[in-house]
């Protein structure tokens, strides 16, 4: 046998693991199957150079071309869905594939394009004014780890569509998967005749990342969608920012409400995508009149009812305390919880059920932190209500003056008005599944980015253009 040294051996070993790592990751934050991803860089002064560059070609594109480019990421998206809901549950543990396949094919064909882009004209005798919505430039997007392809792809169409380049810096615990959705979009762009790097990304991004794109000259605009960490980040950097934050929905159900459809419908808006929308149903008042049957029905629909002793086991284990920099202790969701299956949920506290538990119901008191806190999982508690003034005093508070997204079963007119007004959210659902408030199975365009703290709402491409006025005195009038 041939003499062969220590380093020698070192190398085969070290060749093997290599060989063994690269066949077992099919995807990094830089690559997927072998192919390098586009626009992705490992600095941010880097990323928002090309991200400029990006902008420059966008600018000179006619508004066709930027159409066709759009039309081409609306067609790898939904060619691709099921690639990226694979990726997005493997990579971070949550949600659900079927759930997460059907949010990218509602981004495809939902998010509206350039024709949201609507010029404004005033004549009269002074002659002519016109108000054209133009692009901010270079805009800084910060991107969930709970939507995160579907929020990259949603903010791609408008902030193109609008005119603007796009630099992001994605959720670290989902990197791969929104690398994956900023890859789409250069493939797309480069499909279409455009370039080839259009729309940027890191491939670590960092607080420190995100603080370099919150101060750099060439970003003219921040959007950020988040929890109220970064919300509060952005809104303090000193530029324009759009903020769309946390929620924490409410569901009323009165006693004149179809119960069956109600428990269908919040079942089936509270389990999509196992909670984690921030539009979803986090709490339910029902009015005590029609509780029971409405708790009936939801158990027909998949909901499984703990009682209160094992809701408190369950509490501990969800939410997990910390001290926070003023040494005071708070509660935050556990990760290792967020977006998971029901089942999986309840086995942490000895309970063993089979997959068709899609969701866990419990009757609790208003102060209970299952309806405090915003979980973002299938857990669903009731609280019992006497009437209507009642059932939106505490719905108000749950709410936490987010004034994100409310709900309500009903069909008495008055109570419906009532709650809206109360409530002041962005988004209120009457009798549907919450996901009807984004336009799956609702009317309206639909976003990934809902933007209560800054006004903004339903954001779009208009969401994402200063208005700029160009003024013609005393002609250009035809009348
Ligand atoms: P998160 O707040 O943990 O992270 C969001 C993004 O912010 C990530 O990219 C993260 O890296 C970054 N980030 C966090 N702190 C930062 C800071 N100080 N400076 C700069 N960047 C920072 O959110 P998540 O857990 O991924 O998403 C869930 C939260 O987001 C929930 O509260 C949910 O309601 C909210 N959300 C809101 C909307 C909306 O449209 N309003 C949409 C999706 C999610």
């Amino acid at each position: 046998m041939a003499n062969i040294t220590e380093a020698e051996i070192r190398q085969i070993v070290e060749n093997i693991i290599k060989g063994n790592s690269a066949s077992a990751k099919k995807y990094t934050s830089v690559s997927y199957e072998g192919r390098t991803l586009l626009g992705i860089y490992s600095d941010m002064n880097e990323a928002i150079d090309a991200a400029e560059r990006g902008y420059r070609a966008v600018r000179s594109m006619t508004v066709e071309q930027r159409e066709k480019i759009i039309t081409e990421i609306r067609r790898l998206t939904i060619e691709e869905a099921a690639v990226m809901a694979e990726m997005g549950v493997a990579e971070t543990g949550m949600g659900k594939v079927e759930h997460k396949r059907l949010k990218h094919i509602l981004v495809a064909e939902k998010t509206p394009g350039t024709e949201d882009i609507v010029s404004e004209a005033k004549t009269g005798d002074c002659g002519l004014t016109l108000t054209e919505m133009a692009p901010f430039g270079v805009v800084g997007a910060i991107t969930p780890s709970t939507n995160p392809s579907e929020t990259v792809i949603c903010n791609s169409i408008g902030m193109i569509a609008a005119g603007n380049g796009v630099v992001f810096n994605p959720h670290p615990g989902a990197i791969c998967v929104s690398n994956y959705a900023v890859d789409l979009v250069n493939r797309a762009s480069r499909n279409a005749g455009g370039p080839e790097i259009l729309v940027c990304s890191m491939d670590k991004p960092t607080l420190e990342s995100a603080s370099v794109m919150q101060s750099h000259p060439k970003i003219r605009l921040l959007v950020c969608t988040g929890g109220p960490g970064v919300v509060k980040a952005v809104l303090s950097s000193g530029k324009k920012a759009i903020g769309a934050g946390a929620g924490n929905p409410p569901v009323i159900v009165d006693d004149t409400a179809d119960i069956r459809k109600a428990a269908k419908d919040i079942i089936d808006g509270c389990t999509f995508d196992n909670n984690l929308p921030c539009i979803a149903e986090k709490e339910v008042f029902a009015f005590s009149n029609i509780a029971d049957e409405l708790i009936g029905e939801m158990k027909r629909c998949g909901a499984y009812m703990i009682n209160a002793e094992q809701a408190d086991a369950l509490s501990k284990i969800v939410l997990e305390e910390k001290t926070n920099k003023a040494g005071k202790t708070v509660k935050t969701v556990s990760r290792a919880c967020v977006g998971r299956d029901a089942d999986v949920i309840l086995a942490k506290i000895g309970i063993n059920v089979d997959k068709n538990v899609r969701c866990i119901i419990c009757e609790t008191d208003f102060m209970h932190d299952f309806v405090q806190h915003e979980l973002m999982m299938p857990i669903l508690p009731i609280v019992r209500v006497e009437n209507i003034e009642q059932a939106i005093e505490l719905a108000v508070k749950a709410e936490h003056g987010n004034r994100h997204t409310a709900h309500m079963h009903s069909k008495n007119i008055d109570h419906l008005s009532a709650f809206a007004k109360a409530v002041e959210t962005t988004i209120f659902v009457k009798n549907a599944p919450s996901y009807a408030g984004i336009g799956f199975g609702g009317e309206g365009h639909t976003t990934f980015t809902i933007a209560g703290p800054t006004g903004e709402g339903i954001t779009s491409a208009r969401s994402f253009t200063r208005r700029r006025r160009c003024v013609m005195a005393d002609n250009f009038r035809i009348i």
